[in-house]
């Protein structure tokens, strides 16, 4: 067998490793084995490409696996599991950084005449889709990282004629690509490049500025998918068949992601880029908008939900944004276990977009050791929640708010939740009046069966747990 032949073997191996290992991402229970075989699959691409005889030298590359190495080692244990959406955005730009750099270094090589004219066309073309594809990413997420490291406000930036100048600078950049694929002329292939690499990296910025703040897991989630494509046209700029597999499962994974996140929230992709959706903050104060409501909230204090709790057979928790803030897992797993222990049965009711990224919810309760059985999805919990005898609402504010299935005027109107409302008594934790992602008013909390427990919820659970750990001490 020819090397060549042997190298591609050896990529097809890498290849089914990574789809396998994605599979297995998808259940908890095998998402860390899903994890180490997608790595080996990567070590795999990553010793078969350096062997590769395309390689003359390694210095460049080592230089670049030791800084990479380090870097990540570092990221990896400064960086807070809270702060994993600006990690990953950063990560993506970064994706995108290197296809660009691939398609420009590509651009070179061609300028210095190495290339037949008859491919010429089709290695224009895929330099611009990995420079423009890769140019957009970078900028975006760079963008993105910003709203959510708070380096940038929040909000929304609209401005008049503002999707005018987005339409106008995406024809540009396309009539651009297409005189750098069919010019003949080495001026006119130069300045198309020029035009095109410049636009790609305003648009990435100008696309995501119309977006708020909360939406960005959507956006970064899009930019992955996007980071995926130009690696897959870098792919094929340089000719290696992994990188091409590999891009299209990145984009792939990327899109599915980002429309199983606008499917749980009730909308729409182009509501998510172009509505501008958080573009003015429910009220001066940060409180809540809407239909006024009508009862009034009846606070708890930590004693009295420690007597509730004392005597519950059947307890539902559900984790929002401010479990999170709060950073109350650990003491959240305490109360589970102290619950379990009174003869209580625990579960915890986890929302698709609870919090602020996919899957934030499951990430901060694995930390904390809550079993993996104890976590229950929506529409298995939704059903039995009438069994309920309390609900305990930790941070959660739109995921539980009844009038996305009551209210047909509500902006959440749509939005699948889950129905705490339908449990016997109702505990909600959280601070103040402040409102949920959307700024919408929560008639959850005015139900006759629901109490307010104000405060951080790590204070106030805090509390519970220690008259918990007292009552077993007895
Ligand atoms: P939420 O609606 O944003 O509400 C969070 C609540 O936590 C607030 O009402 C806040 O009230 C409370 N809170 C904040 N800090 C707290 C603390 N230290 N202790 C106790 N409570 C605290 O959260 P959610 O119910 O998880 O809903 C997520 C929202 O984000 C949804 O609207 C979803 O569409 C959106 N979103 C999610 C994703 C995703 O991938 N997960 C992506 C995009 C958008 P106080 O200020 O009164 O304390």
């Amino acid at each position: 067998m020819n090397r060549e032949i042997l190298i591609n073997v050896a990529y097809i191996a890498a290849s089914i490793l990574f789809i396998l290992g994605l599979k297995m991402l998808g259940r908890q229970h095998t998402a860390r084995r899903g994890n180490l075989l997608s790595s080996v699959g990567m070590l795999l691409a990553i010793v078969v490409t350096l062997l590769d005889r395309h390689v003359v030298n390694y210095t460049w590359i080592f230089a670049g696996l030791g800084i990479g190495t380090v870097a990540g080692v570092v990221c990896a244990r400064l960086v807070k599991m809270t702060s994993m959406p600006e990690m990953v955005a950063l990560l993506n730009g970064f994706g995108g950084l290197a296809s660009l750099i691939v398609g420009a270094a590509e651009y070179l090589r061609l300028r210095a005449g190495t290339v037949s004219s008859e491919t010429l066309v089709f290695t224009h073309g895929v330099v611009f889709a990995a420079i423009v594809i890769g140019g957009v990413t970078f900028n975006g997420s760079l963008y993105a990282f910003g709203k959510l490291a708070e380096l940038l406000s929040g909000r929304a930036k609209l401005f008049r004629g503002q999707q005018i100048l987005n339409g106008g600078m995406v024809l540009a950049t396309l009539g651009a690509g297409v005189g750098f694929a069919l010019s003949g002329d080495a001026g006119v292939v130069l300045v198309c490049f020029a035009v095109f690499t410049v636009l790609a990296l305003a648009l990435g910025w100008t696309l995501v500025m119309p977006i708020g703040g909360g939406d960005m897991p959507v956006v970064i989630s899009m930019l992955n998918s996007l980071s995926g494509l130009a690696a897959c046209a870098a792919g094929f700029v340089i000719e290696n068949n992994v990188l091409i597999v590999a891009g299209c499962l990145v984009g792939t994974s990327g899109i599915i992601l980002t429309a199983i996140m606008c499917k749980a929230m009730n909308r729409s992709l182009a509501n998510v880029l172009f509505s501008g959706f958080g573009s003015v903050p429910p009220t001066a104060g940060g409180e809540a908008v809407g239909e006024a409501m009508e009862g009034e909230l009846k606070p708890i204090s930590a004693e009295e939900t420690f007597s509730v709790l004392e005597s519950a057979r059947q307890v539902v928790v559900i984790p929002g944004y401010g479990m999170a803030v709060s950073q109350a897992q650990h003491v959240v797993r305490e109360l589970a276990e102290l619950l379990e222990a009174n003869g209580a049965e625990v579960r915890f009711a986890i929302h698709p977009v609870a919090g602020r990224m996919p899957g934030h919810m499951n990430v901060l309760l694995a930390e904390a050791g809550v079993p993996y059985e104890q976590l229950v999805e929506m529409d298995a919990i939704n059903p039995i929640m009438h069994q309920m005898d309390v609900a305990v609402v930790i941070g959660a504010n739109d995921v539980v708010n009844p009038a996305a299935a009551n209210d047909q005027a509500s902006p959440i109107y749509g939005m699948p939740i889950i129905k705490a409302h339908e449990a016997r008594i109702v505990i909600c934790l959280k601070r103040g009046k402040g409102a949920g992602f959307s700024g919408v008013e929560n008639h959850l909390f005015l139900m006759p069966n629901s109490r307010m427990l104000y405060g951080d919820a790590k204070a106030t659970l805090s509390v519970v747990v220690a008259e918990l750990k007292s009552l077993a001490a007895c």
